[in-house]
């Protein structure tokens, strides 16, 4: 990569000159249009001369400039204002969390940014940089980011983004995102007639109709010129700053861990700020083409596939490539007993080295994993003498201790016994609020019928964490959430491509839960069954309390 400060002023004038370029073309091909469409209605026969032609290019020349001035004005206040984003709170254990992770990288980067932090108020996960010529530079990140990633893993994604900036590639970005994305958002707004792509009818008529088919006009002409500006936002830009995240941190677990998190939960469709794709970690419409591979994804996509970044990480953690296709396929469900199980007396010879609080320890004996406290079915283990790395819940005989610590003692684990699809432990019935639950003794998740919500949620709970009331206070209101859901659960990558109910056996989709509240669950489309996280449907139940208290209507909509 090019590092030195000369190769990266180099490359970042490179960029800066070829988006002007695309600018300047777009602006000499629209006169062209204009002209050649007026001579046509006026019948004008004579062809123009070349001082004509001449000065149309400068006339071009000369818009192309004004646009790229008034874009860039002042942009990272107007971008931060788009996306919503706040100041700090000095107050907020969170946010003086993000505040000394930023601080800290910035000091790795080479200190040569003041990179101001930020936040956006929403249960999304997502986060962004922008930067712009005054030198100003720029982190936003979400409330759900903040509330739902562990300390790595929020120091891989902030590695991420300062290496956006400090590389240069955040100021091409917001660049880019100035000329063109940011006047997509302000018409979007201000119209609102194109807030749901999907479905609601544009009646056009009258004066209100023209105002509409201008906008549709220049939504046109802008969303083309960004196809082609994209050319100048490449993917690579993704895989480099991931690479140096990994420099700054040491752990590309942590960033690995993040996008995955990032990737499985809604990271924005619908809210204001979504057409701003190219300043985000992972692409907040999910668009269909950031997930492709191929020659035209690659050119004209500004996100690589998440699973293909995702590669390269684990890559650098030293697991194969093989092993970890397997890993993640495991993780979508496939049941432990197709894992071939270890051959009886091979057991107590292996050994394993843990990934522990941000260092590798071991090879430890299975006794003494077994000793560990923090280990976890979602821990990180290498298996003595080889470069892969899996999940401890991966590792049958590890698996099986954790089953004994959390009161499976001696069962074998039952074929057909519904497990946890994060974690792969046996499920245990609990009681929640009363309600029989098959609940997931590590992570606390748990499996509830649509019927079950409702008698849990008619028993009070009083005791409710930091975190959920945190993300409960980044919920927004019923119509902007209404909006949201139906975008998001129409889109059709949430299909669950591995996963099967464990009571009907059909498909499986990760949707919001109902219209009003953006609550997260996978859940059957035949039977109704869903998977809550612990702290979804510990979510639910808090805005449900506080719903009923504000004397509000309490009837969940199924969304
Ligand atoms: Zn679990
Ligand atoms: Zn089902």
């Amino acid at each position: 990569m090019p590092f030195t400060f000369v190769e990266i002023e180099e490359h970042k004038t490179r960029k800066l000159v070829l988006l002007f370029a695309v600018l300047v073309l777009l602006y000499i091909v629209s006169i062209i249009a204009l002209v050649w469409g007026s001579r046509l209605i006026l019948g004008i026969e004579r062809q123009p001369s070349l001082g004509e032609a001449f000065s149309l290019v400068c006339i071009a020349v000369i818009i192309a400039a004004l646009h790229w001035a008034v874009s860039t004005y002042r942009l990272v206040d107007r971008v931060l204002t788009a996306i919503l984003a706040k100041p700090l709170d000095p107050t907020d254990t969170y946010h003086q969390r993000l505040k000394n992770i930023i601080e800290e990288v910035s000091v790795a980067t080479g200190g040569r940014y003041q990179i101001e932090p930020y936040v956006m108020p929403t249960v999304a996960m997502n986060a962004c940089a922008v930067a712009d010529f005054s030198g100003r530079a720029a982190i936003a990140v979400t409330e759900g980011c903040l509330a739902r990633l562990n300390r790595a893993q929020l120091e891989g994604v902030i590695g991420h983004e300062a290496a956006h900036i400090a590389s240069g590639d955040s100021l091409s970005r917001s660049v880019f995102c100035g000329l063109f994305e940011l006047h997509e958002e302000a018409l979007k707004r201000l119209t609102g007639v194109f807030s749901d792509s999907a479905g609601r009818r544009v009646t056009i008529r009258g004066r209100g109709g023209a105002l509409i088919l201008f906008v549709m006009a220049v939504l046109w002409v802008t969303n083309t010129a960004k196809r082609l500006a994209e050319l100048c936002v490449s993917r690579e830009q993704e895989y480099r700053a991931d690479a140096t995240a990994v420099r700054l941190t040491r752990n590309p677990l942590g960033l690995a861990e993040a996008l995955r998190l990032i990737e499985t939960h809604w990271r924005g469709i619908g809210t204001d700020g979504d057409s701003l794709s190219t300043i985000f970690i992972l692409d907040p419409g999910a668009q269909y083409l950031s997930e492709q591979d191929g020659f035209f994804a690659d050119w004209f996509s500004t996100h690589p596939p998440t699973h293909r970044r995702i590669d390269a990480l684990l890559g650098m953690a030293h697991l194969s490539i093989a092993n970890f296709n397997e890993m993640m396929a495991l993780h979508h469900g496939k049941r432990a007993r197709q894992l071939p199980p270890d051959k009886p007396g091979e057991v107590p010879s292996r050994r394993w080295s843990v990934w522990l609080d941000g260092t590798w320890r071991g090879p430890l004996t299975l006794e003494q994993l077994a000793g560990l406290e923090s280990l976890t079915p979602e821990s990180w283990l290498r298996p003595d003498g080889e470069q892969a790395v899996k999940p401890a819940s991966h590792e049958p005989s590890v698996l099986a201790v954790l089953q004994r610590r959390y009161g499976h003692a001696g069962q074998a684990p039952q074929p057909g016994k519904t497990e946890c699809p994060n974690c792969r432990l046996q499920l245990t019935q609990v009681l929640y609020e009363g309600v029989p639950l098959d609940a997931c003794p590590a992570c606390r998740g748990c499996y509830v019928m649509p019927d079950q919500v409702s008698r849990i949620l008619a028993r009070e709970e009083y005791a409710f964490s930091d975190r959920i009331k945190r993300l409960a206070a980044t919920m927004p209101t019923l119509s902007v959430a209404g909006r949201i859901t139906k975008r998001f659960n129409a889109w059709p990558g949430n299909r669950m491509q591995h996963r099967q109910c464990p009571k009907c056996g059909s498909g499986v989709v990760r949707k919001f839960f109902t219209n009003q509240y953006l609550i997260e669950v996978e859940q059957c489309w035949v039977c109704g069954l869903a998977w809550f996280d612990k702290d979804e449907l510990e979510l639910l139940q808090y805005l449900y309390e506080e719903a009923k208290a504000k004397g509000q209507s309490t009837f969940l909509e199924p969304a």
